[in-house]
């Protein structure tokens, strides 16, 4: 199927990471980037599932914002027309790739984006989930969402994250992360994708059953409601 080779693309072996790897641009993450982990993984162990639907969402603004760039210029949808998110279970990588057809990352998107955070407020946030007598009676699910900390959410569940993304103004590159620090590569394989995002997570072992095809389908079912994109979902059965 189509869409299955365009996900399998993004399928890195270990060899082509440890390359990856190597020869990177290094950076470290923000301070506020490092304390908000530190508070998601605290705060949320129990709540792990939680990361889908942060990454759906995510999906689905990236989505949003290239329909919205297309108003001004139509010529932005060419490099793929079709809007959509789609996830696959990856049993022989043990990953979980979300994938969508959005607007994608520059470079620089991707350093200030997923290696900052850039919203005010945050560290208003950051003081009063570390201050007991404030953050009492919070739910920690509401002021995550609320303060879109979202993608970091990745981390309650995977060890590694891998984000493949094209934008129309840029090449195609890999981010990846263990949490510590975070790496960018021009993609050695070229644009393979036409345009937008697959996040891949690298699952922890307590995580595996986010491969399974049921587990993923009654989240997205939960999740997805107030998504106005197709979601479609499949597994490798290895
Ligand atoms: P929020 O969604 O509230 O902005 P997140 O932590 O969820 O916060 O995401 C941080 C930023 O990373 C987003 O604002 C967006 O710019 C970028 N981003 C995350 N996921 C994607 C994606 N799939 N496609 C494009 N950009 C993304
Ligand atoms: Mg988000």
């Amino acid at each position: 199927k189509r869409e299955e080779e365009a996900i399998q693309l993004d399928g890195l072996n270990v060899a082509q990471l440890k390359e990856i790897r190597e020869k990177a641009e290094k950076f470290t993450f923000q301070t506020e980037v490092n304390r908000m982990m530190k508070l998601i993984i605290n705060s949320l162990y129990r709540n792990k599932e939680i990361f889908l639907r942060e990454l759906i969402s995510n999906a689905s603004d990236a989505i949003d914002k290239i329909r919205l760039l297309a108003l001004s210029n139509s010529k932005e949808l060419d490099t793929n027309p079709e809007l959509h998110i789609r996830i696959k279970a990856d049993k022989e990588n043990k990953a979980l790739h979300i994938m969508d057809s959005g607007i994608g990352m520059t470079h620089q998107d991707l350093i200030n984006n997923l290696g900052t955070i850039a919203k005010s407020g945050t560290a208003d946030f950051l003081a009063k989930m570390q201050d007991p007598s404030k953050s009492e009676g919070l739910d920690m699910n509401d002021m995550i969402g609320q303060f879109g900390v979202g993608f970091y959410s990745a981390f309650l569940v995977a060890d590694r994250v891998v984000v493949t993304t094209k934008h129309n103004d840029d090449k195609q590159y890999i981010w990846e992360s263990d949490a510590n620090s975070f790496s960018i590569i021009e993609d050695p394989r070229g644009d393979t994708l036409k345009r937008g995002s697959v996040i891949s997570l690298y699952l922890k072992e307590e995580a595996q059953d986010f491969l399974e095809e049921e587990t993923v389908r009654e989240l997205i079912r939960k999740y997805s409601q107030f998504i106005n994109f197709p979601i479609r979902m499949w597994s490798s059965k290895t």
